[in-house]
């Protein structure tokens, strides 16, 4: 008789966006009139860019001609993209190597798959609130999760403790939900500690195209110590609007070493090239194209173009809470902005009134952790005119 993995049992329901989709369901079936703005999913609505639209007409091209035509590619991406990566990086004053660099469909795989490379038996700390992949990943292997609490108190930036010893280490910067991002000296701390406890950080950079401020650092790898001791995972997705054509890579550096309990002096990097050629069978080339595109200088500027309309947004929403005295976090370096919900309210209450009251939908906090329980997220990835209509309206009522 087959036994189950059981520790799906133990997995909370991921219920938010499913129940913020059935509250608003239920409201528009009865005020069918309502013009319903909805800032709360992070997904973006700019189109590709014409730099990744023509590699990829090209590469389709491509495809159809027997002289040029690809199969199966290499598992851990092309040349072309892993070389276009570590120059985008360069460019940024960051030093990796093209056989560091992993190309996948995206971070939430990567985030997820990785933790086929360490025991069950290691202890993993992980903010709350954060993105919810880190701790159901963990869960469904059965490990053991220690939460730090990301509150309005370290402006949503925990710091090490060193009287916590921590194996794994997952961190989020610029931060989904929250949009708080450490600086150099912060991340300086995490990689001390991580060294200091032979652990390893797992730092997640979805989000570093966001970050405007040349102080604060957008790899972990811009840290002294960070090659002994991080992975790091970042996407196209919110880069340059591959959320749906689906591309991330992660960079594991040739210093990350572990021993085996046998005593065996292991290279994680060859592990994670292991686990991807035996599980995973590469990222299409038409997608490669486009993402080298992306990374080209031209493609970033238009990338930035976007990401500029984003932060445009990020400005009109926190613009208003600034003028209403909320307090707020994220929406410089980021596209997320975190507030608390007025008037001591929790987040599925002020979810209710502000459906209600002004018919715009945003996300309550408590689905990334339970310090989320009265804070509020609001997404800058809509159009500008649906955010300077949501705005209007929810300054009305505050
Ligand atoms: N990491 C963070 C922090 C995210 O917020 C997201 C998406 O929302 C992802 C990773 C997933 O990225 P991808 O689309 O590359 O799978």
């Amino acid at each position: 008789m087959v036994k189950l993995n059981e520790h799906y049992l133990e997995l909370k329901q991921s219920y938010l966006f499913a129940e913020i989709g059935r509250r608003v369901a239920a409201y528009a079936a009865e005020h069918p009139d309502a013009k319903i703005i909805r800032l709360g999913i992070g997904d973006v609505t700019r189109p590709l860019t014409p730099a990744v639209v023509e590699a990829m007409s090209k590469a389709v091209a491509e495809m159809g001609q027997a002289e040029t035509f690809r199969g199966y590619g290499p598992e851990q991406g092309y040349d072309f993209l892993r070389n276009a990566i570590v120059d985008y990086y360069a460019r940024n004053g960051v030093t990796i190597a093209a056989d560091e660099v992993f190309v996948s469909d995206g971070a939430k795989s990567d985030t997820g798959n990785i933790t086929d490379l360490f025991d069950p038996e290691n202890k993993v700390l992980i903010p709350d609130p954060v993105y919810p992949v880190y701790v159901d990943t963990n869960t469904m292997n059965g490990r053991n999760i220690i939460y730090m609490d990301a509150n309005a108190e370290n402006n949503f930036l925990p710091m090490p403790d060193p009287d916590v010893d921590a194996d794994i280490i997952y961190l989020c910067s610029p931060n989904n939900p929250t949009g708080a991002t450490y600086n150099r000296e912060q991340l300086k701390a995490w990689v001390d500690y991580a060294n200091s406890k032979g652990a390893i950080i797992l730092f997640d950079s979805a989000y570093e195209a966001f970050i405007s401020d040349p102080e604060l650092p957008r790899s972990i790898f811009a840290i002294e110590g960070a090659r002994e001791c991080a992975i790091e995972f970042c996407s196209l997705s919110k880069t340059a609007g591959f959320t749906g054509t689906r591309c991330g890579y992660t960079i594991v550096p040739t210093e990350l070493e572990r021993t085996s309990t046998t005593g065996v002096r292991q290279s994680v990097k060859a592990m994670w090239n292991r686990r991807q050629t035996t599980k995973f069978n590469g990222v299409s080339y038409i997608v490669q194209r486009g993402a080298a595109a992306a990374f080209s200088e031209q493609g970033m500027k238009e990338a930035q173009e976007n990401i500029a309309y984003y932060k445009e947004n990020a400005r009109i929403i926190a613009e208003v809470f600034e003028k209403k005295s909320v307090r707020y976090f994220g929406g410089i370096n980021s596209p997320y902005i975190w507030f608390e919900c007025p008037k001591g309210m929790d987040a599925w209450t002020f979810f209710d009134y502000l459906l209600k009251e002004v018919n715009v939908v945003g996300t309550p906090g408590e689905g990334f952790g339970t310090n989320g329980t009265h804070f509020f997220r609001l997404t800058a990835f809509g159009t500008k005119e649906a955010t300077i209509e949501a705005m209007k309206r929810i300054e009305s009522i505050l």
